[in-house]
């Protein structure tokens, strides 16, 4: 099988392979976010283009270039956006990129899209970008759209053993032991394992303020500590991602 990377594949092939084995097309979303000093701001992009090459590889899927700014990140699980070289877009914005992805992917042919979300905050946008795009195309389309954040696809037994101390949840886990070990695994040269920072959980109150109170947030960015995070859990974490991500595209688009 050739490539799983849509952006290497000329039109003609890119063609043939939609129109001769119906594959799965993942679309990886991502953000350019802060992600302490020890990981790169692409990191949430990076990953989910990651897992979804490596579970692309396993159902005969292509993966789509990412999208690779995200909503605005929000203190309580990316920091926030007082941080140089975090990047956002729009709710709008992120929204019309997905509907317009929706379109365009229908036009060609395809009818299994898996939207792979890397970003915390973009999970009600990309909702309404699929929702929106399905309306347009309306109730004749054949195609399906799955989505999902691939840090749902980690079980409650791997979790207890990448955190022996307990697992302190997916929104403080923010360019922490998840992220920093699975990127130790995937991208180990774009890791900076001398600078990782050593700041506790961040404490929050149960409410939100705007503007933002930045003294919240550790000034290293990081919302718990990435102590403990080594390439051998990135490899359990990201193992179990995609063979259970590639388990869901085979059974989920089966229609009743
Ligand atoms: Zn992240
Ligand atoms: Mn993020």
């Amino acid at each position: 099988m050739s490539t799983v990377w849509m952006s290497e594949l000329s039109w003609v092939d890119y063609r043939e392979r939609i129109q001769r084995d119906r594959p799965p097309v993942l679309l990886p979303v991502g953000a350019l976010e802060q992600h302490g000093p020890h990981l790169p701001l692409g990191t949430d992009g990076l990953l989910a283009s990651a897992v979804a090459a490596d579970t692309a590889g396993q159902v005969a899927g292509l993966v789509a270039p990412t999208l690779s700014y995200g909503y605005k990140s929000q203190p309580k699980c990316g920091g926030g956006q007082h941080f140089c070289g975090t990047t956002s877009v729009d709710a709008a914005t992120l929204i019309g990129q997905v509907r317009d992805a929706v379109r365009e992917f229908a036009r060609h042919g395809v009818d299994k899209l898996v939207i792979v979300n890397g970003h915390y905050e973009n999970q009600w946008f990309l909702i309404e970008g699929i929702d929106l795009g399905l309306r347009d195309l309306g109730p004749q389309a054949t195609l399906q759209v799955m989505r999902l954040e691939y840090w749902d696809f980690m079980t409650p037994d791997t979790l207890a053993d990448v955190f022996p101390d307990g697992f302190p949840g997916f929104a403080l886990e923010h360019a922490a032991v998840l992220e920093t070990s699975m990127m130790l695994h995937h991208h180990p040269s774009l890791v900076r394992i001398d600078l990782l920072p050593d700041d506790g959980p961040a404490d929050f109150p149960p409410y939100d303020m705007y503007p933002t109170r930045t003294d919240w947030v550790p000034p290293s960015g990081v919302l718990s500590s990435a102590r403990g995070a080594d390439a051998a859990k990135g490899r359990l974490l990201a193992d179990e991602v995609s063979r259970r991500m590639a388990e869901a595209i085979r059974t989920g688009f089966q229609r009743p």
